[in-house]
């Protein structure tokens, strides 16, 4: 990781447009202070995204700096980071495989370890987009005190205290979902148990893995560049 959130926030983007976590639309935040976060510049490309291509707004979604304006859904990013004060990150995919979970009215089930750390998983019962303070709230509302949630038939909001966290745990989300779709495919999944889950929060709820994690799709982002 870099020490400058614009570069992370960029590379984060890279990555998971190149893991097909992220698509055109996906946005990346990282907080700033108590009223302002840096996000991704709405209409930036993000499979080339840049530190350039990140703006700093207010949770007003007032430009302080920057070359462009954010995400319509900005108020995703600026109630959740109003709501919980632990915070520092935020991640809006419209990923596959967890949005296919919600589209068939399928839980998200604790599959394998790193997938179990974000079970249970939270829905937000709507397809809507988070384009007014009303669904942003409404959102952080669904999410609580939990660190993903899935919003039907639309896509994955993950956060972390850092962004390294939430890059990782979006990661697991994603892997979770599409272990489970298979294993749906030719059977009934095994879920892991109360106490596995409790042993794999224990062993796997890890900055040192979280960092791997980003290090292990940096590096194969450098090797395909
Ligand atoms: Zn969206």
């Amino acid at each position: 990781m870099q020490t400058d959130p614009r570069r992370d926030l960029a590379a984060c983007i890279r990555m998971l447009e190149a893991n097909k976590i992220l698509d055109y639309n996906g946005h990346c935040s990282v907080r700033h202070s108590d009223s302002a976060f840096y996000v991704n510049i709405g209409k930036a490309t993000r499979a080339t995204a840049r530190p350039e291509d990140i703006c700093l707004v207010t949770f007003e979604g007032e430009v302080i700096s920057g070359n462009g304006t954010p995400p319509l859904e900005f108020h995703l990013h600026a109630g959740i980071y109003k709501a919980r004060k632990d915070v520092n990150a935020v991640i809006h995919a419209h990923s596959k495989w967890s949005t296919y979970l919600t589209m068939a009215r399928q839980d998200y089930l604790p599959v394998f370890a790193q997938g179990s750390l974000l079970y249970p998983m939270p829905i937000l019962d709507t397809p809507n987009s988070i384009n007014t303070k009303g669904m942003g709230d409404q959102l952080a509302q669904v999410l609580r005190e939990r660190p993903a949630c899935l919003l039907k038939s639309h896509g994955a909001v993950v956060v972390g205290s850092t962004l390294t966290e939430a890059f990782a745990l979006v990661n697991y989300l994603e892997e979770n979902a599409e272990r489970q779709y298979h294993a749906q495919m030719i059977g009934t999944p095994y879920q892991f148990s109360a106490e596995e889950r409790a042993l794999s929060q224990q062993k796997l709820w890890s900055p040192g893995l979280f960092q791997r994690t980003w290090d292990h799709f940096a590096a194969k982002l450098q090797s395909i560049n």
